[in-house]
């Protein structure tokens, strides 16, 4: 790593948590006070930069730069290589959204996402149409860039090591 780099990797992660505490602002405050609301006993680790926290509900969520992980499938399992990996990438997705749209994030998919995730005609909708949850635009969206992001960390990681 040249000093150059490691100028550039200060830098960037300046940029991140300036973006966090500026443009992700509103969602950051809401994923935070909903992230002290949850029990303290409730296993939590930084994931990518985002703070990742088991909740009880039957469902995980993610709100800026904040992941709320639906303990199903074990809260002890490790995360990033266990069962809950899938759903702990997909709502990465949606912290990328975070920084894209910025203070859009809440009205375009925070909001959208809720009602698409919670209503009962939408849940009634997606059993008898046998539609995927996951081709609702807020939800595809995420998992595309959440796996343009891995695919790209993986590739920059699989160069550093030739
Ligand atoms: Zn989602």
């Amino acid at each position: 790593m040249t000093i150059r780099s490691i100028h550039m990797n200060k830098l960037r992660n300046v940029g991140f948590w300036v973006l966090q505490t500026t443009w992700c602002l509103l969602q950051n405050i809401a994923g935070a006070l909903l992230f002290l609301c949850i029990p303290k006993h409730r296993p939590c680790f930084v994931y990518h930069k985002a703070f990742v926290r088991y909740w009880s509900l039957s469902y995980s969520m993610g709100m800026g730069n904040f992941i709320f992980l639906t303990d199903t499938f074990g809260r002890d399992a490790d995360a990033e290589s266990g069962k809950i990996l899938p759903t702990l990438q997909h709502e990465y997705g949606h912290t990328r959204q975070s920084l894209l749209l910025g203070p859009l994030y809440v009205l375009l998919i925070a909001l959208p996402s809720a009602v698409w995730c919670g209503l009962p005609c939408f849940r009634r909708y997606r059993k008898n149409k046998k539609v995927s949850y996951y081709c609702f635009y807020t939800e595809s969206w995420a998992n595309r860039l959440s796996g343009k992001y891995f695919k790209r960390l993986l590739s920059n990681w699989q160069q550093k090591e030739k």
